[in-house]
Order: structure tokens, then C-alpha cells, then sequence
């Protein structure tokens, strides 16, 4: 019988394809005794050599799609398993304790774990740990004969189930054959969410069951419009929704037409759409989609993508070649915002009660001024490349601003005294994403050169509800009058210094929400570059003047978001 889970709608587009999970195998076992040595070393042995050609399966797919930095961590753990001592010492334990060899395998390798990781002023040998864990997962698992999940070696055609997917998960992602996925956890705007759209697959997240509902190879139907997924269906929910995702693609069609015009309004007023991304492959999505600028390139991605800070050189490489790549056109790249959901194991930060409101972005650029100075150097030498803006994330003060401006001014100077040639007219922003900052914007518009409201995070800080947390997805609503008064706010204060404000959280290419932030006079919208073309066809049906009627009565006169959704519904319907 077709089973129907609900979730958020993350990311547009309809598949039906077989389930592929990707869950962490229960990998515990009994410890035992065994009569017959030579055969649980053989058993050992056959494990090894399994572990080691998956593991050479999964380097070369990550050689092939991120890189030979990113394969390298492969290339260590395939030394681990042919490490004489480790792999001897694991036999000796089976002979001389007539112990199975799982549990061998978990007392030695236990044992190197507990010497590297106590040698804690040592780097190279905490990874060495990192690197003996993971490895002897996987040869575990293929002793108790389950399988650890890989996402890069996927090679038919699936729709990926998960409790979440972490960004580098997401990263493996081949488009080729991930057709779309579906979580238990998250929402909209969680970073698996983001990624989805930018690689342009539907995507559902916090359905809270999927895992427990859905095995190994069932069919899946994902509808990423409506949030609904439909698990082992009959042949009649999937030729209707064949249909759908047929109308769907005829849909798209329409609004390929759109890529090559600009966004003008009814009433002839410009807008500018751009476009979010990730790295510097993402321009491909840019340019497929008409995209007149980038609004936020989200650097994190570069430093969580290596296994190491990525150096000055490799940090112009790319942001040079994004730069080069919108030929002139703006690019607004946001320094590193790495903390809240966004790991970086090398950076060793501290476990925090509520990582979004810790040790983040701006806050960890600024206390660690060595990694700030390089990603600013990079940036100021790529400068000269196109037209760059450069863009500070989490901003709650104004000294934060100033000290942060101070850091670039600096750096600018060792440039210029070394001879290096920068770009004279890089606008400086911020990010509006914590209330503080929204709240005082008519000061912090004297300063800064723009404004981007992130309201992934300033709704979530604003209404004190988790991004992630879809418990309490009914309160992370953008049209909430108390958001659109804190966004009227910060256009106004951008405007009345003769300073543009941009919107580069989800909520700019949201499309209940375009018609009000036209009527506030937004300058420009920044969002995945998925939303582009439904976003440009949308605003040329919308008359500015309206709009502002619309917008000043949402403000105003609307006490609730259904009012804010029924007053905008009325007046689309009537475009
Ligand atoms: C935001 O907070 O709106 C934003 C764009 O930043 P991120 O989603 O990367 O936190
Ligand atoms: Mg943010």
C-alpha cells in the first residue's frame, strides 16, 4: 500500500526513483571465542582486502569530482590498513586470545586511538587517530557484513534518505544519479536545504520519520513543490504525479525564456537579481539561470571542502575565478561564517550549548586575525578581477564593523606597500542578520556601503526559533509583521544615507514574499539560482506603486502572518 510522509518543501522539482539510505549501520557485536584461529584470521584478512578496495573505490571518485587535496584523507586511510604493525598486531591478538576478530580489531585499534589522541599538542597524530576510527568502521562493517554507506560511489539512479546531511555529505552528492532526498531533521533554510538548490535536485527535509519509514530500495516518489513524498506507491499516484512533474518541466521551459532579460517590473523599474553560492562550480547554475550578479558567495564552502585552512594562493584562485567568471558583474563575497551548523574539524572549536548563538563568523574572524588577514589578502589581490564587494557576516556592533574595516584597511596598505595591485572601488557591507544590527541600521548606514538582510538568521534570532528545529517551523515565518518591520526598517536607514540594501537569505527568492519586498523598496534580491527565473517572471507582473500600497498595509495594519499571507494572496490573484 502507498505510504504518504510530509515534509518541508526544501527544494523544487518532482522523481521517482529507489531509496538509497544513508544511515550509520549498527555496527556492535559480541565478543567471543573462536576454536578454528587460521579461519577468523582469513575472516580478517578478506575484511581487510574488501575495506581496501572500497576505500580506493571512494579516493578515486573523490579525485575525480573535489579534488586531490580532498582525496588525500583516502590515501591515509588506506595506509592504515596496510600498516604492518597495526594490521599484525590485531592478528597476533586473534591467535594468542583465540578472540574473534571484531573484537580483536576493537582492541587494538582502541589502543592506537587512546596513545595518538593523549599526544593532544600534536596535530598530525590527533588526525592519525581520526583516521584509525574511520577505518576501522568500515573493516568492522564489513566483518559483521553491513555496509557503510558511501554517497560518492552511488551509481544508479536514487533519491538519498537521511536522518540529515552534513554539507560535506551533501558535497559528494553526484546529480547524476541522486535524483532528490529526503531527512527526518531540519528546514528551508538548514544548509542540506541550500545545497539542494543550488544543485537543483527536489529536496524535502523534517519529515521526522523518514528514516524509520522508508527501507533500502523502496520506491520513492519526491514532490520537492509540495512537500509530499509517497513511498512504494501504486501505478496511478505515479502516473499522476509523472504528470505533474511533466507540467512542472513545461513550467521551467517558460521561464527559460526569461534568461537573457533583465528583471523590470510592469511599471519599468529595474531590479537586480543575483545569485547565491557555494564555490566557484556553482557559476554554472548562475549563468544557466540569467543571474545579473552574485549577491553572496558563502566562503565557508572553500574551508570546508579542504582538510586543512586553505591557503592565500588557493583562496584567490578562487575568488579570481568567480570573479572572471560574472565578467565584471558584482560579486558580494561574505568573509568565512563558519560555526553555528558549519563545522570545521581543524579549527578544533570548542563544543558550545547553542553553537548559533556562540563562537561564529565575524566573531571568530576577528579574534583570529591571522586567518581574517589571508582570506582578506586573497580577496584584495583578486579584487582587481572584476567588481568585488566585500560583505561581513553576523555584525552585531558597530565596533565589530569598524574593527573588521580597520583589519582590511590594514591589509590593504601591506598590499599596496609590497607592490600588489588592488581594485580602488570595493564596496564594504554587512550582513543584517542579528536584530541589534537591524534595529540600529539608520547607524550603521552612515558606515557601511550596503546592507544584505540575512533572514535565514535574522528570523530565527529574532523569533528565537531554531532555523533547523522544525517543531517550531510554525514560528520561522517571514511574513511575520514584527520581520517586515525590522526589514522596512533597514531599506529605509540604507535609503535615507544614499546606501542600497540587497536580500541574500531564502526569504529573497520566496515567492509570497517578492511581492512585499518590491513594495519596500528592496534594491536587490540575492537567492538560490533555482528561484532566478520564477522570481523575474513574477516581478514583471508587479506594479511598484502597488506594491507599496500592499507592503505599507502588510507593516502597518497586519497583526499575524496568516493576514500578512491572505493580504499578499489577494493580490497576486489578481495579476
Ligand atoms: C542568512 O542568514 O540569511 C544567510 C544568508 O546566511 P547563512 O544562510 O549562510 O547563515
Ligand atoms: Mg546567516
Amino acid at each position: 500500500m502507498t505510504k504518504h510522509l510530509k515534509g518541508i518543501a526544501a527544494s523544487d522539482g518532482i522523481a521517482v526513483a529507489k531509496a538509497y539510505r544513508l544511515i550509520e549501520p549498527d555496527l556492535s557485536f559480541e565478543t567471543k571465542k573462536v576454536t578454528d584461529i587460521d579461519a577468523e584470521v582469513a575472516r580478517l584478512q578478506a575484511a581487510l582486502e574488501k575495506s581496501q578496495s572500497e576505500i580506493e573505490a571512494i579516493r578515486d571518485v573523490a579525485l575525480e569530482n573535489l579534488g586531490p587535496k580532498e582525496a588525500q584523507v583516502f590515501e591515509a586511510h588506506l595506509m592504515v590498513l596496510g600498516d604492518p604493525e597495526l594490521v599484525g598486531q590485531v592478528k597476533a591478538t586473534i591467535e594468542s586470545n583465540a578472540s574473534n576478530a571484531e573484537s580483536a580489531l576493537k582492541e587494538v585499534t582502541d589502543m592506537f586511538i587512546g596513545l595518538f589522541e593523549s599526544m593532544t599538542d600534536n596535530p598530525y597524530m590527533q588526525e592519525r587517530a581520526a583516521d584509525i576510527r574511520d577505518v576501522t568502521k568500515r573493516v568492522l562493517a564489513n566483518l559483521l557484513g553491513v555496509q557503510i554507506p558511501s554517497p560518492a560511489t552511488i551509481r544508479e539512479e536514487v533519491i538519498v534518505v537521511a536522518k540529515d546531511l552534513t554539507p560535506s555529505d551533501t558535497a559528494q552528492l553526484n546529480r547524476q544519479y541522486v535524483k532528490g532526498f529526503i531527512t527526518d531533521i531540519g528546514g528551508r533554510t538548514s544548509h542540506s536545504a541550500i545545497m539542494a538548490r543550488s544543485l537543483e535536485i527536489p529536496a524535502i527535509v523534517g519529515t521526522g520519520t523518514v528514516t524509520a519509514d522508508v527501507q533500502q530500495g523502496d520506491l520513492l516518489i519526491i514532490d520537492g513543490l509540495d512537500g509530499n513524498v509517497f513511498v512504494n506507491p501504486d501505478e496511478e499516484t505515479v502516473a499522476e504525479f509523472e504528470t505533474k512533474a511533466k507540467n512542472f518541466a513545461d513550467q521551467k521551459a517558460e521561464w527559460e525564456k526569461l534568461k537573457n532579460e533583465k528583471t523590470i517590473t510592469k511599471d519599468g523599474k529595474h531590479f537586480e537579481l543575483a545569485a547565491n553560492i557555494g564555490t566557484p562550480k556553482d557559476l554554472k547554475g548562475v549563468h544557466a539561470n540569467g543571474a545579473e550578479a552574485v549577491g553572496l558567495y558563502r566562503t565557508e564552502f572553500l574551508y570546508m571542502d579542504s582538510a586543512e585552512f586553505p591557503t592565500e594562493d588557493e583562496q584567490f584562485d578562487a575568488y579570481k575565478a568567480v570573479l572572471e567568471g560574472m565578467d565584471g558583474r558584482p560579486v558580494v563575497v561574505r568573509t568565512m561564517d563558519i560555526g553555528g551548523d558549519k563545522e570545521l574539524p581543524y579549527l578544533e572549536l570548542p563544543k558550545e550549548m547553542n553553537p548559533f548563538l556562540g563562537y561564529r563568523a565575524i566573531r571568530i574572524s576577528l579574534d583570529r586575525e591571522d586567518m581574517f588577514k589571508t582570506q582578506l589578502r586573497a580577496l584584495l589581490r583578486a579584487s582587481v578581477y572584476g567588481t568585488l564587494r566585500i560583505m561581513f557576516p553576523m555584525i552585531a556592533t558597530l565596533q565589530e564593523f569598524r574593527a573588521a574595516k580597520a583589519v582590511l584597511e590594514n591589509v590593504k596598505s601591506e598590499l599596496l606597500s609590497e607592490g600588489v595591485a588592488v581594485a580602488d572601488n570595493i564596496e564594504v557591507g554587512i550582513m543584517i542578520e542579528i536584530p541589534a544590527a537591524a534595529v540600529l541600521a539608520h547607524q550603521f548606514a552612515k558606515e557601511v556601503d550596503f546592507f544584505s538582510i540575512g533572514t535565514n538568521d535574522l528570523i530565527q534570532y529574532t523569533m528565537a526559533a531554531d532555523r533547523m528545529n522544525e517543531q517550531v517551523s510554525y514560528l520561522y515565518q517571514p511574513y511575520n509583521p514584527s520581520i517586515l518591520t525590522l526589514i522596512k526598517h533597514v531599506i529605509d536607514s540604507a535609503h535615507a544615507n544614499g546606501k542600497w540594501a540587497g536580500m541574500c537569505g531564502e526569504m529573497g527568492g520566496d515567492q509570497m514574499a517578492v511581492p512585499l519586498l518590491v513594495g519596500l523598496g528592496l534594491d536587490e534580491f540575492s537567492m538560490s539560482a533555482s528561484s532566478i527565473l520564477k522570481t523575474r517572471s513574477l516581478m514583471k507582473k508587479l506594479d511598484t506603486a502597488d506594491m507599496k500600497v500592499l507592503a505599507d498595509k502588510a507593516v502597518n495594519e497586519c497583526t499575524t502572518v496568516d493576514e500578512v499571507i491572505a493580504l499578499v494572496e489577494e493580490a497576486v490573484s489578481q495579476l
